[in-house]
């Protein structure tokens, strides 16, 4: 109970210690530490940390080291002083207690005092343990959230929101709405964009549509039916998606692309259309292992570092690889230049001409390709329509539209 006392107290100490590693370690931290002072700043805090770790060590060693000591002392006199002072007054006293008989007495209870203490060892540790185990079964049985169902999914025709509000549980204390009373309706094949300040709830409604939680109030709709009916996984697959913060993985860059592993030589082509498309088969074609080449210096001293650009385009052949039914991106172009990112639309809507695309913009210059605009504002929608019902409405829309193409034509 002490050392799991300590080890409780210790957890957090550890996990602070493991992230200041982290971030001197990996690659995304090294440009702002060798900038700024903040590796002053966090190696100080990790003296701290350490300087906590070895306190937590010292608040419970005089009790760990009491009771082991306390506990070798109890054994090692019964067993050693106990038994062998019986034995040797059964020699001196015994004429029929040989010499012999003292050794095999000796040897006898040497292996008796290890099995014994072995064995209190691992009563000991039995129970250290199912503190532990229960523990970790409280976590396992820990109910999901977002539960299954069991519906099968069928050929995408529409995704629809109905008056759904979503507000965070953190914080806790004074939880904010994040989205308000959105509805509207995607069809199958339609390209819609969504635009809005930062923090309006653009991030947030596509983490509903994905399902990753459910709407505090409201409902999200796939072909006319609940999204909770289907099973999470075959509700998600129907989804391509190309996030903000796309992560490639330290595997092949076909890996990365494909999400598979082995790949059949079919696969493999796929991969280079999907590359091809992407605008990136050049450049993956001039690495030492072409697309079999490692992500990531972590693991190989040769393998391929991309820059955000690069980044962006690879989600975007990984996107276009998957031949989901609808394709979600999440600002995939804030890495891109504008000739590249006016590239990229114009390749993602060749691709999926006949398919669903639901994206993000910062930049509204490429909103003009959509069917239809939501403008959202404090997580409500503020105004809705294609681009020139909007320009001509003269509302929000066309007030950013024309400060951003401002910056543009001066
Ligand atoms: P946008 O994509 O339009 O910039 P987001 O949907 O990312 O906006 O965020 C909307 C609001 O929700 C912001 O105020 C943000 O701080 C808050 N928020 C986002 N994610 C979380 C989260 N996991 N927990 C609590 N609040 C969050």
């Amino acid at each position: 109970q002490i050392r799991y006392a300590k080890a409780k107290e210790m957890n957090p100490i550890t996990r602070k210690l493991d992230y200041f590693t982290r971030v001197f370690y990996q690659n995304e931290y090294a440009k702002e530490l060798r900038m700024g002072n903040m590796g002053a700043l966090l190696q100080e805090d990790y003296e701290q940390t350490a300087e906590e770790k070895i306190a937590c060590a010292k608040k419970y060693a005089p009790k760990l080291i009491g009771i082991s000591l306390a506990s070798e002392l109890i054994t090692s006199v019964l067993f050693n002083v106990g038994l062998l002072g019986y034995l040797m007054w059964r020699y001196l006293t015994d004429v029929a207690f040989t010499l012999g008989d003292f050794s095999v007495g000796i040897s006898a209870t040497w292996k008796l005092f290890m099995r014994v203490n072995q064995l209190i060892g691992f009563l000991a540790q039995f129970q250290e343990h199912s503190i532990y185990a229960e523990k970790f079964r409280t976590f396992v049985t820990q109910k999901p959230q977002i539960l299954n169902g069991t519906e099968k999914a069928e050929a995408f025709k529409s995704l629809e929101l109905r008056h759904v509000s979503f507000t965070y549980p953190f914080p806790e204390k004074n939880p904010k709405q994040v989205l308000s009373d959105v509805s509207f309706t995607v069809r199958k094949g339609e390209k819609i964009a969504i635009v809005g300040q930062n923090g309006s709830g653009k991030t947030t409604l596509v983490k509903l549509l994905l399902r990753f939680y459910d709407p505090t109030q409201g409902h999200i709709l796939c072909n006319g039916k609940w999204i909770g009916e289907y099973p999470i996984a075959s509700y998600r697959n129907q989804f391509g998606t190309v996030f903000q913060d796309f992560q490639l993985f330290s595997e092949t860059v076909a890996e990365n692309i494909m999400v598979k592993r082995p790949l059949s030589g079919q696969q493999r082509k796929d991969a280079e259309t999907a590359l091809q498309k992407a605008d990136m088969l050049e450049r993956i074609n001039d690495l030492p292992n072409k697309m079999d080449t490692l992500v990531g210096r972590e693991f190989a001293p040769d393998g391929a570092v991309f820059s955000g650009g690069e980044t962006q385009k690879l989600a975007i052949a990984r996107a276009i690889a998957k031949d989901a039914p609808v394709l979600i991106l999440d600002e995939p172009s804030s890495a891109l230049d504008p000739i590249a990112e006016n590239k990229m639309f114009e390749t993602i809507f060749d691709s999926f001409r006949d398919k669903t695309v639901i994206y993000i913009l910062h930049r509204l210059s490429s909103a003009t390709f959509a069917d239809r605009i939501y403008l959202l504002e404090n997580g409500q929608i503020a105004e809705q329509g294609t681009h020139s019902e909007l320009i001509a409405q003269n509302g929000k829309y066309a007030d950013m539209f024309h400060k951003q193409a401002e910056k543009y034509i001066s």
